[in-house]
């Protein structure tokens, strides 16, 4: 399973940075984006310069509403391309996507989208809004890694709601307001990305386990 992070807060040379999550993951028969930033042309860019053309992916997940990780969408939709979407999300976005000959497949309940990856299902944020996290399965049988786009619902909720697939191996993406420090113990890879506030504090309390997040960081489980 390679994943690249395609969009983020923060960005290595050659790529854009900008306030915003996307990760592109590739598990060898299938090609996912999760989430797409904020802005197209950004998106864009920092997808070519990963050698990745929207043509290729195959599913396109987006964790939650808000258009730090949708706003980008419109720049990838292509004919045929399935947009997985929590079942909170208004209809005119999903009659969009439609219109663009893409399929949208509704997510509630936690379930497997491809063999080894799987969604938490909708944990909800408020009564209108919800959102969903991937759940990855590592090659090497560590266990899982989880893959979040806020992470409004609360990093520890949605660690429990991973467990149920496998050991606690790794979490990538914005730790949304996280606070409990100690719970990440657990884990031995731990990427803190796009929104979460103490991001310096998690480097500094993992040395050995944490990395730093940024458009154009590859990894590889
Ligand atoms: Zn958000
Ligand atoms: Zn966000």
């Amino acid at each position: 399973m390679k994943l690249s992070i395609v969009y983020d807060n923060e960005a290595n040379n050659g790529f854009i940075s900008d306030w915003g999550f996307s990760c592109s993951i590739e598990t060898g028969d299938w090609h996912i984006l999760f989430d797409t930033g904020a802005s197209g042309e950004i998106l864009v860019h920092n997808l070519h310069r990963l050698g990745i053309h929207k043509e290729e992916i195959d599913i396109i997940t987006l964790s939650h509403k808000h258009w730090d990780h949708t706003g980008g969408l419109r720049a990838v939709l292509h004919p045929g391309v399935a947009v997985c979407l929590p079942s909170s999300f208004p209809l005119s976005f999903k009659k969009y996507i439609a219109k663009k000959a893409a399929r949208v497949v509704e997510v509630s309940e936690p379930k497997e989208i491809v063999p080894g990856v799987y969604t938490t299902g909708e944990l909800r944020i408020a009564r209108l809004l919800s959102e969903q996290s991937l759940v990855l399965k590592t090659k090497g049988g560590e266990g899982v890694v989880v893959l979040t786009g806020c992470g409004h619902p609360g990093l520890d909720k949605i660690l429990e709601a991973a467990k149920p697939f496998g050991t606690l191996y790794g979490v990538i993406g914005g730790f949304h307001g996280f606070n409990k420090l100690e719970l990440l113990h657990e884990l031995e890879v731990i990427v803190p990305c796009h929104g979460t506030i103490r991001k310096n504090e998690i480097m500094r309390m993992y040395p050995q386990k944490a990395a730093r997040c940024g458009a154009g960081m590859v990894l590889e489980f």
